[in-house]
């Protein structure tokens, strides 16, 4: 028989509101009912078919859970997705009382983010479907990994960010090739422009979850995760949200990974985070709606969670829920004392979307919402080098022989 990692599973796409059935193997955005797509597998036919014995054999890489992953013919798109470690930060957590929660530190992808994991998926997808132009809005990361990958493919990307996106995402995807547009509004304004060139037949519509396979790629942190804890979840999860891409796909994947038998019906309690200054998931998870209202002048410096409206709140809110998680929103003060906090004591220079998530444990920790001997698995999702460094008057000011102790400090 053929190489089980070769073989392809998926039976289906399917409307995540109506359930309604799309063929695969063509290109599609959004349901008929305007929601997002997933990818369904025949999962009976990968629980036959996948040997986890032959896992040994296969290099660390996204690929390594082949067969839970839609591919075609395009030889795989890589620029070395490598799976990224899970990190203690041991004496934050000595400082806390509780045990060490672990990083998964997704700030060694390919760009620096974790949008290397969904972009490598979808623009291998679009490349595999004919596409030969993408559009897309992002806050920064996302339009760096699309210009990365369509760069690999010769694809033509276009990328639309608010004014305000760190300098540096700018730069670094202009760096990669693509043509980039600073809009003087949110994300969901630069949405509303992609959009209308798609419409005006422009190039295809690349939004967080309007296409379907951003969610196949970044649910590959989930099985990944799910390995490096031989097979036994953590107890919490909690992941920075905009789009919520990786929350949803994470989830999906441990669904898959329980339908084939490697893990049981246990799940972590999801903790969507978000900025006390633009936070709708969670309101909407407060005010136990099923949908987010858009949240009006969102603003935090933590820019990969400045999303004002997602389109897959429902399937967050969900997840949330059914996970027995909550929806936690932290202060932009507190973030940066994270990321300084983390760096100092634990060495690990985190992005602010990443101290959020520090924050978000240590808050729900006080609350009771985790227990001080939960096993927690917070997401760094950038490297904080892709972020303004504050400045530190204390560590560069003074003389070499102040520094050299031959003069009073
Ligand atoms: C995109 C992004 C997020 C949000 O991820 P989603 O899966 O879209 O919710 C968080 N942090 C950073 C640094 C990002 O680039």
């Amino acid at each position: 028989m053929a190489d089980p990692a070769r073989r392809r599973f998926v039976s289906h796409l399917e409307c995540s509101l109506t359930g309604e059935r799309y063929e695969a193997g063509r290109l599609h955005g959004l349901s008929r009912a305007g929601k997002p797509l997933l990818v369904r597998y025949d999962l009976n036919a990968v629980r036959a078919a996948f040997d986890p014995t032959a896992l040994a054999a296969r290099p660390h890489d996204m690929w390594r859970f082949a067969e839970l992953l839609p591919h075609g013919d395009i030889t795989r798109l890589t620029l070395g997705e490598t799976a990224t470690p899970l990190i203690a930060l041991a004496r934050i957590g000595a400082d806390t009382g509780a045990r060490a929660p672990l990083v998964k530190d997704e700030g060694r992808l390919p760009t620096g983010s974790f949008k290397a994991r969904g972009l490598a998926m979808a623009v291998a997808m679009a490349a595999e479907l004919g596409v030969e132009r993408i559009g897309m809005p992002t806050n920064g990361n996302a339009g760096a990994a699309l210009a990365a990958y369509a760069a690999r493919l010769g694809i033509a990307a276009t990328i639309f960010c608010p004014a305000d996106t760190p300098e540096t995402n700018i730069r670094e995807t202009a760096a990669l090739g693509a043509r980039v547009f600073r809009v003087d509004g949110l994300i969901d304004d630069c949405g509303a422009i992609v959009a209308r060139g798609a419409a005006a037949g422009r190039w295809l519509d690349f939004s967080t979850l309007k296409e379907p396979y951003r969610i196949e790629g970044k649910k590959t942190m989930g099985l990944e995760l799910a390995e490096q804890l031989g097979w036994r979840l953590p107890d919490a999860i909690f992941y920075p949200t905009g789009g919520g891409t990786g929350l949803i796909g994470m989830w999906k994947a441990f669904d898959e990974l329980e339908a084939i038998g490697l893990i049981g019906p246990e799940r972590p309690k999801m903790f969507a985070v978000q900025a006390e200054g633009c936070a709708p998931i969670v309101r909407a998870f407060e005010a136990g709606a099923d949908h987010a209202e858009r949240w009006e002048d969102a603003h935090t410096a933590a820019a990969g969670i400045r999303v004002p409206k997602a389109i897959g709140d429902f399937l967050i809110l969900r997840a949330v829920r059914e996970s027995g998680g909550r929806a936690l929103a932290v202060s932009d003060a507190a973030i940066a004392d994270g990321v300084a906090r983390v760096a100092r004591r634990d060495g690990l220079l985190l992005c602010p979307e990443g101290a959020a998530t520090l924050v978000a444990w240590e808050q729900a920790l006080s609350s009771g919402f985790v227990s001080a001997d939960d096993r927690v698995v917070l997401f760094n999702c950038a490297t904080g080098l892709k972020y303004p460094l504050p400045e530190d008057g204390e560590h560069f000011s003074g003389s070499l022989d102040q520094a050299m102790g031959t003069s009073p400090a």
